[in-house]
């Protein structure tokens, strides 16, 4: 690791002080976008009563499981050594996960929790007084938090800090008090339906070169990517970083599904599995971008949905995506990880690992490992595809954050602290001495990306997807 990264530690005033920018939203408000003018989105407006509105949307939000993680604290600290904030600044109590949630605690005692009437001292009740304040909490939900939820995972009491976090950065989503990036993001996916506003023209196009490439490389003019077939086997849903930066991803599912004889489509609509409502918390914006995805399956017909290489399209859209659109699952919806696993299972393709001889190790996504339950499938798949596997320590569900998580990468004014507390993944992935580090999660890539670039490691960053159509014989 060189010198130059060994950093300095930032001020943790320099991130929690950061002021609320509003050009994006002025933008938006100039231009009269249907998101904000249909109140979908909402822009900060200071003569509105933010901190009043604040603790309405406390009390309106309030649910039974939020509430159990406010009162079920007991300060033992224990979530302090699972959290890669705390353990990359150990002398910094800020970066505690106890210290985060009782930012959000200490205004449910306030204004809800009983003891904050009676004992507002003892429990440390308090409250916001003005926009700064909020903005203040902004940084902290925001800027110093992953949602990793390994806090979650190591806490005695089963408080689930992540979902404070989620829960603040939603109330603050609906009074427009979001980092720049969150704003940015949120309104493409609700003016395009995607996160990284692909038009369909785009879109189609990108699938269409794909497929000619395919054609060319495996010489059969027959390959196909299909778009909006009905009654397949699968409808198949990606990430828009597919479509704008990693368009060979999508190449190397339809190589594969070709080779397993695959009866599949793609959506000409309701193609992106990504939910930016789960980093903002916002579960309007969640409701109707899942709601996209299980509409484009039921129009085709399909009979399940597979989603590609994503941690938090995968969470969204195979579990919470069904609450927040009040939708009943009709349509199963699985990671393509198990549709490899059955294909090599069933013969249905066949793999030599001798093709992926560099040796590989595997990063677990938060939202898959964590927070999905899917932990032996990956690794049994590249097992089967790779000669050399290493394995990462900690892992499966201890495994630490890429520290890109929670759409952190969308926050650029946050990166000097992400990067300063990807130390403790940095060091993670040297220890394995592996050449190649394999996640199953597009922002994951990014994430280690930017780290193995920081701290100079001699890595590159792969996908199941690409290793198992690596190792395929044809
Ligand atoms: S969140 Fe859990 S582990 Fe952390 S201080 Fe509270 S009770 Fe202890
Ligand atoms: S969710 Fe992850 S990043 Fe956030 S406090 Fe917990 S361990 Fe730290």
């Amino acid at each position: 690791m060189s010198d130059k990264n060994i950093s300095k530690k930032i001020k943790i005033e320099d991130v929690t002080s950061l002021p609320l920018e509003l050009e994006s939203q002025q933008k938006a408000s100039k231009e009269k976008i249907g998101s904000v003018t249909e109140g979908k989105l909402t822009l900060y407006d200071r003569q509105k009563r933010n901190v009043e509105r604040f603790h309405e949307l406390l009390r309106k939000k309030m649910t039974r499981q939020l509430a159990s993680s406010m009162v079920a604290c007991v300060h033992c600290g224990m979530c302090a050594e699972s959290c890669h904030y705390c353990l990359s600044r150990p002398d910094d109590p800020q970066m505690t996960p106890v210290y985060k949630a009782d930012q959000i605690r200490r205004i449910f005692k306030k204004h809800i929790d009983w003891t904050g009437r009676v004992f507002p001292k003892w429990v440390k009740a308090g409250s916001p007084v003005t926009d700064e304040d909020l903005n203040h909490l902004k940084n902290i939900v925001f800027g110093t938090c992953s949602a990793c939820r390994r806090c979650t995972f190591n806490c005695p009491m089963g408080v689930d800090t992540a979902l404070l976090i989620r829960f603040a950065r939603g109330i603050l989503t609906d009074l427009g008090i979001v980092p720049e990036g969150v704003f940015n993001v949120s309104r493409d996916q609700w003016e395009t339906g995607n996160q990284m506003a692909v038009t369909e023209e785009d879109y189609l196009e990108t699938l269409d070169w794909m497929k000619e490439e395919l054609q060319e490389e495996l010489d059969n003019p027959d390959i196909d990517i299909p778009i909006d077939t009905e009654d397949c086997d699968f409808m198949y849903t990606i990430n828009p970083r597919e479509i704008k930066f990693d368009p060979r991803s999508i190449s190397h599912a339809a190589k594969i599904f070709h080779f397993a004889d695959e009866k599949w489509t793609m959506p000409k609509w309701g193609w992106d599995q990504t939910n930016f409502g789960l980093f903002s918390g916002d579960d309007k914006l969640g409701a109707y971008v899942a709601k996209n995805v299980y509409e484009a399956a039921e129009r085709l017909r399909a009979k399940r949905i597979v989603i590609s290489e994503c941690g938090h399209g995968y969470r969204s859209t195979r579990w919470e995506g069904y609450n927040w659109a009040e939708y009943d699952q009709n349509i199963p919806a699985e990671s393509v990880i198990l549709t490899l696993m059955r294909y090599i299972q069933n013969g249905r393709i066949k793999v030599n690992p001798a093709k992926n001889s560099e040796p590989v190790t595997f990063h677990d996504s938060c939202n898959i490992a964590r927070s999905g339950g899917l932990l032996e499938e990956p690794r049994w798949v590249l097992n089967k595809v790779c000669s050399d596997y290493r394995e990462m320590s900690p892992n499966r569900r201890e495994n630490f954050c890429c520290a890109g998580g929670g759409g952190l990468l969308s926050m650029a004014e946050y990166k000097p602290l992400r990067m300063e507390v990807a130390k403790i993944k940095a060091d993670q992935l040297k220890a394995t001495g592996a050449k190649l580090v394999c996640t199953i999660c597009h922002n994951c890539v990014d994430g280690l990306t930017d780290l193995i670039k920081h701290y100079d490691l001699d890595m590159k960053v792969v996908q199941v997807l690409e290793l198992v159509s690596h190792a395929l014989v044809v």
